[in-house]
């Protein structure tokens, strides 16, 4: 992805970093070279010499340290990305809660990273887990702060330093986190922050032989050029790439619950999220009521100044994101349900709700990233399976139903590395997950018994689906 916002005197060297919601240029930040990568990923390597050296309490110590150091800025950290990503404040204040929380469960992993004695004739046996050296960690714009932290915090813990580099739109709070890192005491070039462009310091961090483990949060066009280029350089690599992901509702469910809380599952983030729920599967006997629920829950869904406390959807990120939103659907394309947005500077697009015109439709199967759901009615169990199925997807979703035999069996059945039944919930930090780690399983049963978390969140406590 290039610099997504062409400014009158842009410099290749430089990105101008907007807010999206005003598109007034609030920040230059310099681009870094492929020489300054190969020599932060030096700096790097010498700084994790002495930190894997260390004791693992003292590990632990300064990340809960850092934690901390969140903790006392959560209200900066989340003006940050209302700034420069648009979020609405109590979703930042969530996301700034997500990023001390993690470190603080990360810092715990330090000292009971143990290995295994294997009982084996005529000796020991005993494995030791090692860090790696020097792992990229390359994020996303969508969740800025908390993607950062969710490579970061685990390698750091392992032992490991961390080179990370944000996306072009979005450096502002992950450069904030490496300093308050410095603050809180974790030694000099352990964890750097590297703004830049993806093919150039992002493919220069993937390439460099000094660097061990990849983790990239991002599209999958992206994620399988850098999967080959780990192949070759023999690395290992942790990928989280798009979704598509399905919001099943059957005819036995609590319909009003299920349409009150549908518009949060692909409205938050206005979209933007690898886990929305933006194709709504509902079974036929039920269809026209559940429309007509669903469409005051949308239309009232509060769009605006991401600054108010309010407000529950602001812009998307950037031209470019609204005009790949476009090619979808037009603003003006017919919608069976559609949202008001602001006029005027910013990069906004209304909450819109489409009827798909059959199972192939483009716009039921791709990954939008906007606030666009598409809506299918199936007959049975089995239909409602093949259509959730129906993707190159398999990320995230949601079941709706009464039927606790019918939850388990449909999540089993449903590709997605997590599902949530009756809840949209899906990233839980302690909780191995499609969106937060690379779990063997699928389709894993997570009874969500809470309800809706309120609005506006400010603490990481209380899940959400990312
Ligand atoms: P993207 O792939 O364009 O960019 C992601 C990051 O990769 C950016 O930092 C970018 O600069 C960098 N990059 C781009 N080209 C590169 C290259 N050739 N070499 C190395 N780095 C390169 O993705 P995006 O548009 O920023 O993010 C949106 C995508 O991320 C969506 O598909 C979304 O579903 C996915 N996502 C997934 C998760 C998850 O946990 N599964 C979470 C959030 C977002």
């Amino acid at each position: 992805m290039s610099n997504e916002h062409p400014h009158p005197d842009h410099h290749p060297h430089e990105h101008r970093i907007l807010n999206p919601a005003t598109e007034e240029v609030i920040a230059t930040v310099p681009a870094a070279t492929p020489g300054e990568v190969a020599a932060a990923v030096a700096r790097a390597t010498a700084a994790q010499r002495g930190w894997a050296a260390l004791a693992p309490a003292d590990r632990a110590r300064l990340l809960r340290r850092f934690a901390a150091a969140v903790d006392d800025h959560i209200e900066e950290l989340a003006a940050l990305e209302v700034r420069e990503a648009g979020h609405p404040i109590g979703n930042a204040r969530w996301e700034a809660g997500n990023v001390r929380d993690l470190l603080d469960y990360a810092a715990g992993g330090a000292e009971r990273l143990s290995g295994a004695q294997i009982p084996v004739a005529g000796g020991l046996n005993v494995t030791f887990h090692e860090p790696l050296g020097v792992v990229a960690v390359i994020a996303p714009w969508n969740f800025p702060m908390p993607i950062a932290a969710w490579g970061t915090a685990p390698a750091l813990a392992a032992g490991n330093a961390v080179v990370l580099k944000p996306a072009e739109t979005t450096p502002l709070t992950a450069l904030r986190l490496a300093e308050l890192a410095l603050e809180a005491g974790l030694p000099e070039g352990l964890f750097q922050v590297l703004p830049g462009a993806g093919p150039v310091a992002g493919a220069a961090l993937v390439e460099h032989p000094g660097v061990a483990k990849v983790v990239f949060t991002g599209s999958t066009a992206v994620g399988k050029e850098i999967m080959a280029k780990c192949a070759a350089g023999v690395k290992r690599v942790t990928l989280e790439l798009g979704g598509k992901s399905p919001n099943i509702v059957f005819a036995d469910a609590d319909l009003e619950r299920a349409a009150a809380s549908a518009p949060g599952s692909f409205l938050d983030n206005t979209g933007q999220d690898c886990c929305a729920r933006s194709r709504i599967l509902v079974q036929r006997s039920v269809y026209d009521r559940f429309m007509e629920l669903l469409a005051p829950a949308v239309t009232s869904f509060a769009v605006g100044d991401p600054a108010d406390p309010a407000t529950a959807m602001g812009p998307l990120i950037s031209a470019a994101q609204r005009e790949r939103v476009r090619s979808y659907v037009p603003e003006d394309a017919p919608a069976a349900i559609r949202g008001e947005a602001p006029k005027g500077k910013g990069f906004w697009y209304p909450a819109t709700v489409l009827e798909a015109t059959g199972p192939g439709d483009r716009a039921a199967v791709e990954e939008i990233f906007g606030p666009v759901a598409v809506v299918l009615p199936f007959e049975d169990e089995a239909d409602a399976v093949t259509l959730a199925n129906a993707t190159d997807y398999g990320l995230s979703g949601s079941i709706w139903t009464r039927d606790v035999g019918r939850a388990v069996r449909v999540s089993r059945a449903v590709a997605a590395g997590n599902l949530s039944v009756n809840s949209h919930s899906s990233v839980r930090y302690a909780t191995p997950s499609a969106a937060t780690s690379s779990p063997a399983w699928a389709g894993s049963w997570a009874p969500t018994p809470l309800p809706p978390s309120p609005r506006p969140r400010t603490s990481s406590s209380a899940p959400r689906s990312d």
